[in-house]
């Protein structure tokens, strides 16, 4: 596929020619694409004679904890001392997953102020210029089948090992639903072939992502269907809302609502769904849609969020009722266009 020029590939090259010490960095609350692009570079980079680290703001569920070189990712937020020396010690840096600095969070400043090379890798909407070589296109699945074309052009196919098939494959599976969503075009799975072709057990990298759960996980995603779960036929929408305090009686661990999010979209006629998850300061909003409703534009336009025509996230700074109450005066005016998804 082409969706990297070669006079990009170069203009990395030179870049990184005699850089050792190279950072890679991607987006809070990191999914399975952030952590499998991040891992499977990290790989690339080894091999081919660097010293990469990844770095990731915060914290990310733990059914991810399993990938190869996961010990040594540094969380930002809880290692402010290597993170400081790892920023200024930095020859280059690549931004993976995302295009607006502040998904950085705290590092956003850090960053800012180093003057070293920027490479940026990603396949969401109207990237921010703060890179030297922006490699971006929204119609790819996922970061990590992106930088399949990106490793085998800088280095060949031969690079890519087992080891970095596993982290790139366990991207494009998560970013597309396994295969549900973002994967029509059949050059993913002509990258998929390629991987497998390294010798991936895909099985097993689907039964460590997906069937890893708690028990109580499962237990608070049954309460969240059964008591929580709000449908709105006439508006093709539904959504689930859960508090704190529910949370608690679950013994919710990060990354336990993962997912919960599509449930609803199973019901016949649904094509918007939505989860609010009370955080200590804010109420963290999840969108899935399918078809022509776009779920980005509803985000940022309503809750300061963005992402992907399909799959996007918000925040809301009002209490649950306000957020729910404002959620729900808003479906009206969106009738026209949730007819039209699906
Ligand atoms: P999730 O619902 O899994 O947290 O996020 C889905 C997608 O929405 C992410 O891949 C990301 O592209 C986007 N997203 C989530 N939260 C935010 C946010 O607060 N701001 C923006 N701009 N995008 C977000
Ligand atoms: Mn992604």
């Amino acid at each position: 596929m082409n969706y990297i020029s070669n006079e990009k590939i170069k203009e990395v090259a030179k870049l990184l020619e005699n850089l050792q010490k190279i950072l890679i960095i991607t987006h809070y609350n990191p999914d399975g694409d952030a952590i499998g692009a991040s891992l499977g570079l990290f790989h690339f980079l080894k091999k081919i004679g660097k010293e990469p680290q990844v770095i990731v703001p915060n914290y990310y569920p733990q059914f991810l904890h399993w990938m190869p070189g996961n010990d040594k990712i540094v969380q930002a937020d809880e290692n402010e001392k290597a993170l400081r020396k790892l920023i200024n010690e930095a020859e280059a840096i690549f931004f993976l997953d995302f295009n607006v600095l502040d998904r950085t969070q705290e590092m956003e400043g850090m960053l800012k102020k180093r003057k070293i090379p920027k490479i940026l890798i990603d396949h969401h909407p109207n990237p921010e210029n703060f890179a030297d070589v922006t490699i971006s296109n929204i119609e790819v699945s996922s970061t990590s089948e992106l930088l399949f074309e990106f490793m085998s052009k800088y280095h060949g196919e031969e690079a890519i090992d087992k080891t970095i098939a596993e982290c790139l494959y366990t991207g494009i599976m998560t970013d597309t639903g396994s295969f549900s969503y973002n994967s029509s075009n059949p050059y993913t799975y002509y990258v998929v072939s390629k991987l497998i072709n390294k010798g991936i057990d895909k099985n097993r990298i689907y039964w460590m992502v997906y069937d890893n759960y708690s028990e109580d996980r499962m237990r608070l995603l049954g309460y969240c269907l059964d008591k929580k779960l709000k449908v709105f036929q006439e508006y093709r929408t539904a959504y689930i809302s859960i508090k704190d305090e529910e949370l608690k009686k679950f013994n919710y661990q990060p990354g336990d609502t993962e997912g919960f999010v599509n449930y609803p979209l199973s019901i016949k006629n649904i094509v918007f769904s939505v989860i609010f998850i009370e955080r200590d300061e804010y109420i963290k909003i999840s969108f899935r849609s399918k078809g022509e409703f776009y779920a980005n534009k509803f985000a940022m336009k309503n809750f300061n969020g963005g992402g992907h025509k399909n799959a996007a996230g918000g925040y809301s700074e009002n209490n649950m009722e306000e957020t729910l109450k404002k959620f729900e005066r808003l479906l009206p005016k969106y009738q026209k266009e949730l007819s039209n998804g699906g």
